[in-house]
């Protein structure tokens, strides 16, 4: 749960500057505010952190994911290239900009196998979203080269990742966009919130502008006047969210030290398990441990060895059978059951392309993902709990 394991003075202490004003709206009231700008603030912290130039902050991470796509002007007629491991989030937000996403296998890393570039495109084609799943990354260096020769655009999903990067440079800040989430069970939480990140100005101004009904933000006249020229809609982030997030940014790199801590000794404990592997991470420095990851030769000994954990108190995920995570799972998704009646944008005419969710598609997803199971790591872990946790490993083990 990390950032949500620490909301304390620091997130009170900045929420309360905001409280003092009453400012709650991030853009106006100049005179009111008496310089408070929490969301303008966190924004700055958190693309130096992430080392882009422009941040936004947002809604919600999917309200993210779909103010960079519009940015990037994806729409009906286009494909765009996503892995079958993911959240719902990513494929709605493809479907809510009218385009089809099209879905692809993963590789040793659980996350987009960057040879599924080449052999899911399309003459649609044209935009990628690797998704960096469970804290760390995927292989962000192959996937850039290869979209960059297929001339494709490329969105980090990081919602998972925040804090996590690839040799030294943050996730999120290879791709032409990147997005994160704040929502409660994220690295960094402010409630609800997300961010959009770019070192693109006009992708920033595209998503500046859309994420607040057009609105050009022109710092010489009041709102009311201000210029516009695309139609948008509303994705402000408030203030309070602004001030959360400041107060949990500046929390990030003791909470990815802890979980990688925390990991590294519930890691040990199951290397000592025979048969038992690990996810591949492309940059093992690089990861923000949010989870830990690993795997059973066979599918029923992954269970079995599930079940015994939980008889001893160890609770993991198996995410071929997750319903929110895995693809062949979204019985609503795979009957194209959209909230508007149409199957928009299924059934479009804009739609070309004859894209399939099959399960043979996806064949390294099918083997590995039964057999992975997926722990969640907390920043608070006592030495009690980490030895609990140690114990319900070999006892488990013993059984096998
Ligand atoms: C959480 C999540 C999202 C959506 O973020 P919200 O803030 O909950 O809307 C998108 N993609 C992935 C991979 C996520 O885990």
């Amino acid at each position: 749960m990390a950032g949500a394991e620490l909301i304390g003075q620091e997130e009170l202490k900045e929420v309360m500057d905001v409280m003092e004003t009453g400012v709650l709206m991030r853009y106006g009231f100049d005179k009111e505010r008496k310089g408070v700008f929490k969301v303008r603030r966190f924004e700055e912290e958190f693309a130096k952190y992430c080392g882009v130039k422009y941040a936004l902050g947002v809604t919600s991470g999917s309200a993210a994911l779909k103010v960079a796509l519009t940015a990037m002007d994806v729409g009906p007629g286009d494909e765009v290239l996503v892995p079958a491991f993911t959240f719902l989030a990513t494929y709605e937000a493809v479907l809510e900009v009218g385009a089809i996403p099209v879905m692809c296998d993963i590789d040793d890393t659980l996350n987009f196998d960057p040879d599924e570039i080449e052999k899911k495109k399309t003459r649609y084609t044209k935009a990628v979203i690797p998704v960096h799943m469970c804290g760390s990354a995927a292989k962000i260096d192959k996937i850039m080269r290869i979209a960059r020769k297929n001339k494709l655009l490329v969105l980090e999903d990081n919602a998972q990742g925040c804090g996590a990067s690839f040799k030294g440079k943050k996730l999120g800040g290879f791709g032409d966009m990147g997005i994160f989430s704040f929502d409660y069970y994220k690295t960094v939480t402010t409630g609800e919130g997300g961010m959009v990140i770019t070192n693109n100005k006009k992708l920033y101004l595209r998503s500046e502008w859309y994420s607040d009904h057009g609105h050009d933000h022109n710092p010489k006249v009041g709102r009311a006047l201000e210029g516009r020229t695309i139609l948008g809609f509303n994705y402000r982030m408030n203030e309070l969210q602004g001030a959360v997030g400041l107060a949990q940014l500046r929390k990030l790199d003791y909470i990815v030290a802890e979980q990688k801590k925390n990991k590294q000794t519930i890691k040990e404990a199951l290397a000592q398990v025979p048969g038992v592997g690990f996810r591949t991470l492309p940059d093992p420095d690089g990861d923000s441990a949010t989870f830990l990851a690993f795997h059973l030769p066979e599918e029923k000994q992954a269970l079995k060895f599930q079940k015994l954990l939980s008889a001893y108190g160890l609770d993991t995920t198996c995410y071929k059978s997750n319903k929110w995570h895995y693809v062949p799972n979204w019985e609503h998704f795979l009957a194209f059951s959209t909230a508007n009646s149409k199957k928009y944008p299924f059934a479009d005419k804009a739609n070309k392309g004859k894209v399939k969710y099959s399960r043979k598609s996806i064949p390294f997803a099918e083997d590995i993902l039964g057999r992975t199971l997926v722990m969640g790591i907390s920043v608070k872990m006592s030495s009690e709990k980490l030895a609990a946790i140690a114990n319900a490993i070999a006892n488990a083990a013993k059984k096998m």
